[in-house]
């Protein structure tokens, strides 16, 4: 059984998860739950860690982070082992998950000691300066589709900045966080500092909204959740950041190369078996090249290579649970009803395990549910578009505004299009969302705050102001 990470101890919590591996559908491991006395004493354990922590020199912090960053580096395989196998994501894929781990912890290692205060020039004489303040502790919620990336976006600059953690990773996938735990203390993390507690959201996580020792919620998740996180933690003014849901457009003009744009198409929604918040679900196409790129997303599609996760040529694995699938396909018999044109896809393959192959639905519109809700499988719709204002008014027609791309080889229309699209995150000709060095977060009912580059920084410190009389 693996157990809870609580200062230096290993618990045995309350109650047990049982982790099933979505490949084969039968159980992988054994998890010990936190139960509310356990998420206490994690609090506790963070915040008599915090003191020492916080009050270390931002380059002693940045020396242990260094060393977890190098530990993880070393671990690479294992861990990508086992995120492949927890989540059911290709291995290669996994390889690659692993390695972010390991260059996030670097640059906010070496962010430590460059993210600091300023000398204002105030109305009076005398010295004026801002401090930059860990909050405390802070705790992290994330959810199950990047267990261990999303769980290190939030904990390299919490760590960095001088805060201590509780981290509650999703009850389907706790493995990596718990091993992330491990190799943190391996590295010379003071006990407390980070602590790993699995346990059921609805209990565990709200009890963290709710803890009046918690400064802040950093949350990746549902948009219903990050609501519900937000009220609760309003009776202690907790500060929150929420990485929520998403139904990015790609928006694809005529005079690109259509082969490109329909692998880019698909690859950009069905990596990670569609269950990405960045992932483009609504394909948004200038009509004249819509017929052609169908045909061309059809065809990538037929020949994506679905199967074992652990197998190098694998292009996509299965989706997290039953559940999940049963949901994707209840949207897939909804796109029937509702009007759209069947493409290809959508078949559940022989044998065990959660899979289903990719789906592509046509002649979708906008007021349609499978246009307008967050489908988070292997699932995309297709929407044709005459005008650049028409293809701007449909991707701005969502409640979401996390990423999406632009595809076009025209300058001024790129311009115009990207200032348009109320995002946080776009691309032009390319599907990639995530840089380390950049910021990451959406617009609207995505979420609030950023992730990732300096300005992550931000959200995990006080700005305290200090004047100095001189006179
Ligand atoms: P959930 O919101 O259900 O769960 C996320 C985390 O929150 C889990 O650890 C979960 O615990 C916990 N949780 C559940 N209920 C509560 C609660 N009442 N209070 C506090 N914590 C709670 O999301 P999923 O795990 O289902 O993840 C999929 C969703 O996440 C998708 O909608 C997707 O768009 C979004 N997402 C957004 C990302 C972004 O960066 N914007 C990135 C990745 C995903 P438990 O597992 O025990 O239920």
């Amino acid at each position: 059984m693996h157990q809870l990470i609580i200062g230096d101890r290993r618990l045995k919590g309350a109650g047990t998860i049982s982790v099933t591996e979505p490949a084969t559908g039968r159980p992988m491991a054994e998890v010990a739950a936190a139960g509310s006395e356990d998420l206490d004493q994690a609090v506790a354990a963070a915040k008599a860690a915090f003191p020492e922590w916080s009050g270390r020199t931002a380059v002693a912090r940045a020396e242990v982070l260094f060393r977890f960053s190098s530990l993880v580096r070393e671990h690479v395989e294992e861990l990508a082992l086992l995120e492949a196998r927890n989540v059911g994501k290709p291995i290669g894929d996994a390889r690659w998950e692993a390695n972010h781990v390991a260059d996030t912890l670097r640059y906010y290692a070496g962010a430590a000691d460059k993210f600091f205060g300023e000398t204002v020039q105030v109305g009076k004489p005398g010295l004026d300066i801002t401090l930059r303040q860990a909050m405390g502790v802070v705790g992290l919620i994330v959810p199950w589709n990047f267990p261990m990336v999303i769980a290190t976006w939030k904990l390299g600059p919490a760590l960095a900045t001088g805060n201590t953690v509780v981290l509650k990773p999703a009850s389907l996938t706790p493995l990596s966080a718990l091993r992330l735990g491990e190799l943190g203390l391996e590295a010379g993390l003071p006990p407390g500092v980070l602590n790993v507690v699995p346990g059921p959201g609805a209990r565990i996580g709200q009890q963290m909204s709710a803890h009046p020792d918690v400064a802040k919620i950093a949350f990746t998740g549902e948009t219903e959740t990050g609501r519900r996180i937000m009220a609760t933690a309003a009776a202690t003014i907790k500060r929150v950041s929420l990485e929520l849901g998403g139904k990015s457009p790609n928006i694809i003009f005529a005079d690109v190369d259509v082969e490109e744009a329909a692998r880019h198409a698909c690859a950009s929604v069905f990596a990670n078996a569609g269950q990405d918040c960045c992932a483009r679900a609504r394909v948004i196409v200038e009509r004249s090249l819509y017929p052609r790129l169908v045909e061309a997303m059809a065809a990538v599609t037929t020949a994506m290579k679905v199967g074992d996760p652990l197998k190098e040529t694998t292009e996509m694995g299965p989706v997290i649970s039953a559940a999940q699938r049963d949901s994707t396909e209840r949207y897939i018999a909804l796109a029937r009803q509702e009007g759209a044109r069947y493409v290809c896809g959508g078949e559940r393959p022989d044998g065990d395990g959660f899979f289903l192959r990719p789906s592509i639905f046509a002649d979708a519109k906008p007021g349609m549910r499978i246009v307008d809700e967050e489908i988070f499988g292997p699932m995309v719709v297709v929407i044709p578009f005459d005008t650049e204002a028409e293809a701007v008014s449909i991707a701005n027609d969502s409640i979401y505004g996390l990423s999406g791309s632009l595809w076009t080889n025209d300058l001024k229309r790129a311009l115009r299009v990207a200032r348009a699209v109320r995002t946080g995150v776009l691309s032009v000709n390319s599907s990639s969302s995530v840089h380390l060095q950049a910021p990451f977060g959406g617009f609207k009912q995505s979420g609030l705050g950023r992730e990732l580059g300096m300005h992550a920084l931000e959200h995990y410190t006080e700005i305290k102001n200090v004047y100095f009389e001189t006179n």
